[in-house]
């Protein structure tokens, strides 16, 4: 129950209608004619196949393509990415979510931490880009749950688990880049969750998390903008359906692709450059 008096003039200070915050007019997006003719002819380079309940890392260089694919079931993964030179430039959900909202699809930028703030990845190619926003408010791919983790989940349960993803995403950087555990845990950051379909309950407000609509074949493909080292976490909720940060659910794995588009396409395109404020920050 609230503590504080509703003022006289309540309802005509809900009824204001809301401002978009970051209009995304000034936005470059890509275009996708030229989009299409780059996906038309794709070398496969690389592939990973992430194991339920684990995390592994790929690289994808500026101009590639990467695919992420549901196979044999539905599945939710949590994508970390990084700039492959530097380490601490890595994703950022919160601004990604300004910029584009809480779901994510195709013509969509993976923005990269201050004070860079450049695309890491653009988003060329989602087969989920029918699913919109549902009747409950939820959607798929969203930038606004976090990453399951083992702290949140011992201060609600008081258990120790260890295939959340934030640990399967900071095992796969010790073992396959070889950074120590206190360390590579730090490097974990916030996700974008790929296939997850979620949402805020209209009457409360909290996270909720349904069903993925995700099937076998389902896949969501990016063109790096940068040189970049990702982590894909297949999440121990699988479809996340009922729960998660447990063995319970029912997972499958995911794949990674990473492909090269033709030069020829790439011809009139750059990698993205950092952000052109002067950092003088009015001193
Ligand atoms: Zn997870």
């Amino acid at each position: 129950m609230p503590q504080s008096k509703m003022p006289a003039d309540a309802s005509a200070r809900r009824a204001i209608a809301p401002v978009i915050c970051y209009p995304p007019d000034t936005l470059p997006r890509p275009d996708q004619m030229w989009l299409d003719t780059l996906r038309a002819d794709l070398g496969k380079v690389d592939e990973v196949l992430v194991s339920p309940r684990e995390a592994r890392l790929f690289r994808a260089k500026a101009g590639q393509v990467f695919r992420i694919t549901s196979v044999e079931g539905p599945q939710v993964g949590d994508l970390n990415l990084w700039n492959a030179d530097d380490l601490s430039e890595h994703f950022f959900s919160g601004k990604t979510r300004a910029l584009h909202g809480t779901h994510v699809s195709t013509g969509d930028r993976m923005w990269s931490t201050l004070p860079h703030l450049r695309p890491m990845a653009t988003i060329i190619h989602d087969t989920l880009d029918w699913y919109g926003i549902d009747a409950f408010g939820g959607g798929v791919h969203d930038v606004i749950g976090t990453r399951c983790d083992p702290h949140t989940h011992h201060l609600l349960s008081g258990e120790q688990y260890h295939h959340c993803c934030h640990s399967n995403i900071t095992r796969a950087l010790i073992t396959e880049l070889g950074i120590d555990r206190d360390v590579a845990e730090l490097h974990a950051h916030d996700v974008l969750n790929v296939f997850m379909c979620t949402g805020f309950t209209r009457d409360t407000g909290q996270y909720f998390m349904k069903a993925s609509p995700v099937r076998p074949g389902d896949h969501i493909e990016f063109l790096a903008d940068i040189n970049l080292i990702g982590a894909l976490s297949a999440c121990p909720g699988g479809d996340c359906s009922s729960t998660h940060s447990s063995d319970v659910a029912q997972c499958y794995p995911l794949l990674i692709e990473v492909f090269d588009p033709k030069a020829e396409a790439l011809s009139d395109w750059a990698p993205a450059l950092r952000n052109g404020y002067d950092r003088s920050h009015g001193l």
